[in-house]
């Protein structure tokens, strides 16, 4: 699809290995150590929240980083009422969105601060994560077209990318001209109400982006339910995103779009011809970086036998040399989990391995803090993990020169199909592999996280998702009503 609007590229965000741009970051961010966000419902007209409740740093119970009240049922019944598509022409619509990445770059400081004190996010996540919100602005300002809004949109985004994720369902719904009803996690509503405010200063009117904060079973199924609602976009669970597939067919018109990015059993496949280091570090990044706590994590790592040992004790090496703590602090390469129920969760699945014997290698972890320690964990296939566990434990299996094909047949089967990893020096493989994995983002030879607005679309297909990709071409189509000529056929 044609550009309509210059195309912006994307932000060079922050050099972490330049000590000036460090000393920048701890600046610009100390003035929000201690700073109370006060967050609450963003509705037009009136707004009745809920008392407001403490918001928990997952690092330290000592740290409140705010509060939150969260919307109550007249609160949605006011939003919908007042949604209003934003119908200020595309050009219009176009230079807000620019203007709001700019001011979300100004705005660093208080943005890494929220990050690391709501999100647990080490730096080096938050300025990924800060580009990436940056970048899903501009790609869609970019791409803004004379197309009719679908209407009002509900946007429902998770924890583990509370700035990114959050901002690009939103773009995409406003650059089409959609009205917005956005409904954060429930872990991370503070670093959301900061976007909107940038989101509002930059212009877009109130009446075309509200926000409701609450929990799913009450604020996201009244905003999945109504038929006031034209279309929904959700990042999160598969079982959650069925869940609100049969919510919509029941009560929003047959046509409704859902834009669903759900979660996924990924692999890697390592052969004995893979640069050892190379894939180490993949591994290590894959599995590990942001505590495992992204869709696109490595979850069942695949090694031929013939290396398994050495790759493994390599491996090993470079897991306790991960350096775990307070997710403030520059030198930090993994922070902890959300929250005291994955903690716990991802803890139970680890101490089930443990009990059959399957626990291979774990690393020692901080006491204070919901911390997990880097794991590994035997199994026999990829068929052996029931679901994913969203955390830095990473699943192993071997396999022999002659079974590359059912390791293949034993990913597919999962039925998931988000990313994939392949480490090898045979050009062939690469070909013979990719053609037959089905996965939505691939990975040759690197890690497997961190897709980039543009150039690395990301989604997945099957129970990992619906399409289109974000930060992709066709994003935007699903937020627009179809052509006249697309109608009729
Ligand atoms: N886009 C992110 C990545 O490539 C993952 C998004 C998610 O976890 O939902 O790592």
């Amino acid at each position: 699809p044609e550009l309509f609007f210059p195309e912006r590229p994307n932000s060079m965000g922050f050099d972490l290995s330049d000590l000036p741009t460090l000393d920048a970051i701890d600046t610009a961010r100390a003035n929000f150590k201690s700073v109370k966000t006060t967050a609450h419902p963003l509705v037009d007209g009136s707004c009745r929240p809920e008392p407001p409740q403490p918001v928990d740093n997952p690092f330290s119970d000592e740290d409140i980083p705010g509060t939150i009240a969260t919307a109550s049922a007249e609160d949605v019944e006011t939003a919908l009422n007042a949604a209003k598509p934003w119908s200020a022409p595309p050009s219009d619509r176009a230079a807000i969105l620019n203007r709001s990445a700019d001011l979300y770059e100004q705005n660093f400081g208080a943005l890494f601060a929220l990050l690391a004190r709501e999100a647990g996010k080490t730096p080096q996540d938050a300025v990924a994560e800060l580009r990436e919100a940056v970048d899903f602005l501009r790609y869609y300002a970019a791409r803004i077209s004379d197309a009719s809004p679908v209407g009002t949109f509900t946007c429902i985004s998770p924890w583990n990318f509370p700035l990114a994720i959050f901002t690009g369902q939103i773009a995409a719904a406003l650059a089409a001209g959609n009205a917005v009803l956005a409904k954060p996690a429930d872990q991370t509503p503070l670093i959301a109400f900061e976007a909107v405010k940038l989101l509002h200063e930059a212009g877009v009117p109130v009446s075309a982006l509200q926000m409701l904060p609450g929990d799913g079973a009450t604020i996201g199924a009244a905003l999945t339910s109504d038929p006031r609602v034209d279309g929904v976009a959700f990042t999160g669970s598969t079982a959650t995103a069925q869940r609100i597939r049969r919510t919509m067919a029941q009560n929003l018109a047959p046509g409704a779009p859902l834009i669903a990015e759900t979660g996924g059993l990924n692999a890697m496949i390592v052969d004995s011809t893979a640069l050892p280091e190379q894939a180490v570090t993949s591994i290590l990044e894959s599995a590990f970086q942001s505590a495992g706590q992204r869709c696109s994590a490595l979850r069942c790592l695949y090694v031929q036998e013939d290396i398994a040992e050495s790759l493994l004790e390599m491996l090993k090496g470079a897991m306790k040399e991960l350096r775990l703590g307070n997710p403030w602090a520059l030198s930090t390469d993994s922070g902890p989990v959300i929250d005291l129920t994955a903690q716990t969760k991802i803890e139970s699945h680890i101490r089930v391995a443990e009990a059959e014997g399957r626990l291979l290698f774990q690393t020692k972890a901080p006491k204070n803090g919901n911390f997990i320690a880097p794991t590994l964990i035997k199994v026999g296939s990829i068929a052996d993990l029931k679901e994913e566990i969203f955390g830095p434990v990473l699943h192993v299996a071997t396999f022999a020169s002659d079974e590359l094909d059912d390791v293949i047949d034993a990913i597919n089967a999962t039925g998931y199909g988000l990313t994939f990893g392949l480490q090898t020096r045979i050009d062939d493989r690469v070909q013979h592999v990719c053609e037959r994995v089905h996965a939505g983002n691939i990975y040759v030879n690197r890690n497997q996280i961190g897709a980039i607005v543009g150039s690395q679309p990301f989604g997945g297909e099957g129970l990992s998702g619906t399409g289109p990709k974000a930060g992709g071409p066709l994003y935007l189509t699903r937020f627009c009503k179809p052509a006249p000529a697309e109608k009729s056929s």
